[in-house]
């Protein structure tokens, strides 16, 4: 048996009001909440993020020194003792540091010392930077040695490494290099004068192989943890000139832009800023791209409860016209019991007193008793059709029929009806139509119902007609009246149940608004499709069309 779900108007507008608008309004809170934690949660993100890109930015400089005072220290032990050293010594050091590029001592007493890297002095630049160099730090020894042994002194007393450094920017073409010049005290005898050393970076391998190194080992090692927790994206280092923009060394993940944070180094590379940013975006285009989704969802929301809204709100106006309608069918209904009750009961009451004149009144009078009582169980079987409909309770039998017989039979016993109203009437019956599988019962009434129709809704032209013909692979029955029609903005509404045209040719005209929908039950039932052509005071073609092979089982419930 198969079995339909009937929906309970109340259940689906509860479930309707649940789905369209408590649904997305619940997801639109939720979303609010979520979205509040979550602004808060970035917020702690963004402000972690800049914390730690100042943290990593104070360790990579720590690191950097260390680094730099390593190298610086490397250098200091192996110089010569201020007493024997000579150009010769100091070449032989330089050999072995390629870090360092010049070399310089100074003893107040002695004089100064100074040596660059032999190898390289066919380059121009380089011999330019080397002559400047050694007049410059002659002087600048000479005029400065007090500060500087005071200085140095000062920093052993403090613990800290006894290095100090100062920033010297070189010209390489039309463009700047930078190097570091490192100051210390060399080993002197007790008595004599300290010696003031110094090694000035090469350039080149500052920027080639120390800075691009040291960024990136710094990368390494601050952004191990950092990268599981806060943000989750990677960012690049670079290490620029102060107050030119352009990177001086990057490492690996730099990806150009503008930097996040940026420290000035003080300590090993004074005049150098080191700078760090997320790749691939910014700080701010991440809080955009927040701002951006958060939009978004909300826009999406909205729409979704405004949908919401509107679905409920046509599905409240539908079931209000529904109970507009079911009110209207309660008094057609009621209306359309009490005047054949009325009639039989007056029919009956004048028999009961036997006074009629002859023998013809008698015939006349029952044959309208029996008529008035036809009508009303026609119209009780469409109710309790209707009733067995909406309950899913409606149960067809269907058998192998001659369909041309049934018509034939149906219309022969309201042939006399349909001309007592006066009506021209044309049967035209193909012959040779198949056996159809059809609940002869169910087919009856809806032939009954629109034939009742098309002699309701017909005033001045009275005609009905019907034809049963094979049109491919189907049987189609046709019923044609010549009446008021029907306008062509109602004609898909008329199969609704209750539904009757709002005319007043139509209201003047008893009527349920039901049989209609039941034809439509029972013929889609039957696998088949009702429809209707019209004009408005020309006339209607109601057609059922019923095909030849349905696969309709014996007997089922729908
Ligand atoms: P009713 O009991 O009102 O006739 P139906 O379901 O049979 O209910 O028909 C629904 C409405 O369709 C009718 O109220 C009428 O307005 C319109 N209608 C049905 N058949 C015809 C027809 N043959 N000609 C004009 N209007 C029709």
């Amino acid at each position: 048996m198969k079995k339909r779900w009937q929906w309970n108007e109340r259940t689906r507008l509860v479930l309707t009001l649940e789905l369209a608008v408590v649904l997305p309004a619940a997801a639109l809170i939720i979303f609010m909440a979520l979205r509040l934690k979550s602004i808060q949660r970035d917020r702690q993100v963004e402000a972690a993020i800049q914390r730690d890109f100042y943290e990593v930015l104070a360790i990579s400089e720590k690191h950097m020194s260390e680094k730099a005072n390593e190298m610086v220290d490397q250098v200091a032990h192996q110089f010569p003792h201020p007493n024997t050293a000579c150009p010769e010594s100091l070449d032989g050091l330089l050999e072995q540091y390629p870090y360092a590029a010049h070399l310089f001592l100074y003893n107040p007493d002695r004089g100064a010392i100074f040596r660059s890297r032999q190898a390289r002095m066919r380059e121009p630049d380089f011999r330019t930077e080397g002559d400047e160099l050694a007049k410059m730090m002659a002087g600048w020894a000479k005029i400065d040695y007090d500060y500087m042994v005071k200085k140095l002194h000062e920093l052993a007393s403090k613990g800290k490494t006894p290095v100090f450094y100062e920033g010297n920017h070189v010209s390489r073409g039309d463009r700047h290099l930078y190097q570091s010049i490192a100051v210390f005290l060399l080993p002197h005898t007790p008595g004599e004068r300290p010696t003031v050393g110094a090694m000035v970076f090469d350039a080149e391998y500052l920027r080639d192989r120390f800075f691009p190194e040291m960024l990136s080992s710094c990368m390494r090692s601050n952004f191990a943890e950092a990268k599981s927790d806060k943000s989750g994206s990677r960012a690049g280092m670079m290490v620029h000139i102060r107050g030119e923009s352009d990177p001086l060394a990057t490492s690996a993940e730099w990806d150009g832009g503008t930097p996040e944070v940026e420290r000035n180094l003080e300590t090993a590379f004074p005049g150098l800023t080191l700078a760090i940013k997320l790749h691939g975006t910014t700080l701010a285009s991440l809080g955009q791209r927040f701002i951006r989704t958060s939009f978004l969802i909300l826009g999406a929301l909205s729409v979704l409860l405004a949908a919401g809204i509107l679905l409920t709100y046509r599905n409240v106006w539908k079931e209000m016209a529904l109970a507009r309608l079911k009110s209207d069918f309660v008094s057609n209904v009621s209306h359309e019991l009490r005047t054949p009750l009325a009639l039989i009961r007056l029919y009956a009451e004048t028999l009961e007193m036997g006074r009629l004149s002859s023998q013809e009144k008698y015939h006349q009078y029952y044959s309208i008793i029996r008529k008035e009582s036809e009508r009303l169980s026609a119209l009780i079987n469409n109710i309790l059709d209707f009733s067995r409909i909406e309950a899913g309770r409606k149960e067809y039998d269907f058998r192998e029929t001659d369909i041309a017989e049934l018509v034939r039979n149906t219309l022969e016993s309201y042939r006399y009806q349909i001309e007592q109203h006066g009506f021209a009437f044309q049967e035209s019956i193909a012959d040779g139509l198949p056996p159809l599988r059809v609940d002869r019962e169910a087919i009856a009434r809806s032939l009954l119902n629109l034939v009742n129709n098309a002699l309701k809704y017909s005033q001045i032209e009275k005609f009905l007609g019907v034809k049963l013909y094979r049109d491919n692979g189907s049987v189609k029955l046709e019923v044609i009246d010549h009446g008021i029609g029907i306008p062509p903005g109602e004609q898909h509404k008329i199969f609704e149940k209750f539904y009757r045209i709002c005319d007043p040719l139509v209201h003047n005209t008893k009527g349920s608004g039901l049989g209609l929908s039941l034809v439509r039950h029972i013929v889609q039932a039957h696998g088949g499709e009702v429809s209707v052509e019209s004009a408005p005071g020309k006339g209607s073609t109601f057609t059922i069309a019923l095909p030849v092979n349905s696969g309709v089982p014996a007997t089922s419930a729908s």
